[in-house]
């Protein structure tokens, strides 16, 4: 029987791997039988999870990297292209969230999140996408989130970056098909990881999760067959799109 989602062989590099959905990412890709480059600042959490991802019996190699730092990203896709020879599938997925008042918000605040969540995609993108190039192949996986369609009050920055990552998703669609390289983007609703756990207890939290359709918060692994969807061939003639991911709740009125 054909397996539309094979990705067995493949090489992948999932940049912010060290937790939550990145984790997931990497797990998934490597029990689906591919070879998994791991990148993130937290040393020890790669390292760990390198031991993880080689009990499927796929490659992998655990690469410090710092996605503000433009060199560190370099240095990072050096070293996965020295190792694997090649980059299939780029999941750029490290992003971070800090809350705050508008009023007061600070420019430190705004550019961190900024440099993070988008600037640090766009050079990953553009370094892997030479690789890509070369192979004539390539599927980059962006992870945006519900907050890059809509926003809601005290935070700002994380709404403006991962709208961009959104409309980033479209432009790497069109500057890269030339050279068979898609490019999507996934969409989480609200998924229980460190980024996000301890706000389940507020009673906003509450309320809006008893008011998704399905319920409930999302799992990482409720994301593993978008993830293997936009990794494999199956979604070959599927480019510049997102999908949301979120239990049904940005359906509702
Ligand atoms: P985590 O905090 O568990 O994971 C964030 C990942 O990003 C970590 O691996 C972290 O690694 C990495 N990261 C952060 N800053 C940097 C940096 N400067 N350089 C390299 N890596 C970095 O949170 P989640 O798993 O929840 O978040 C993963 C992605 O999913 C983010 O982009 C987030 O915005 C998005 N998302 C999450 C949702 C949710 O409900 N959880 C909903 C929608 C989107 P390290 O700290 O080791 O560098």
């Amino acid at each position: 029987m054909r397996n539309l989602f094979d990705i067995q062989g493949r090489f992948a590099l999932v940049v912010g791997a060290s937790s939550g959905i990145g984790e997931e990412f990497a797990l998934t890709l490597a029990e689906q039988g591919a070879n998994v480059a791991i990148a993130a600042r937290r040393v020890q959490r790669i390292e760990a999870l390198k031991e993880k991802i080689e009990g499927f019996g796929v490659k992998c190699v655990a690469v410090p990297c710092d996605v503000t730092s433009e060199e560190s990203i370099v240095n990072c896709v050096k070293t996965v292209v020295e190792t694997f020879g090649r980059i299939d599938i780029l999941c750029n997925n490290a992003g971070i969230d800090i809350f705050g008042d508008f009023l007061t918000y600070t420019t430190e605040d705004w550019d961190k999140s900024i440099n993070t969540d988008i600037r640090g995609m766009f050079i990953t993108s553009r370094e892997v996408a030479k690789v890509m190039k070369e192979q004539n192949y390539g599927r980059i996986i962006n992870t945006a989130s519900i907050g890059g369609r809509f926003a809601s009050a005290g935070n700002c920055a994380y709404y403006a970056a991962k709208g961009a990552v959104i409309n980033f998703t479209r432009a790497l669609c069109a500057d890269l098909a030339p050279y068979n390289i898609t490019a999507n983007a996934i969409a989480p609703g609200v998924i229980d990881t460190e980024l996000t756990h301890d706000s389940f207890e507020l009673d906003f939290a509450k309320q809006s999760i008893a008011r998704l359709p399905l319920k409930r918060v999302g799992k990482t692994s409720d994301l593993s067959g978008i993830l293997l969807y936009f990794a494999s061939d199956a979604s070959s003639y599927c480019t510049g799109q997102y999908l949301i991911v979120d239990g049904g709740g940005t359906c509702l009125l």
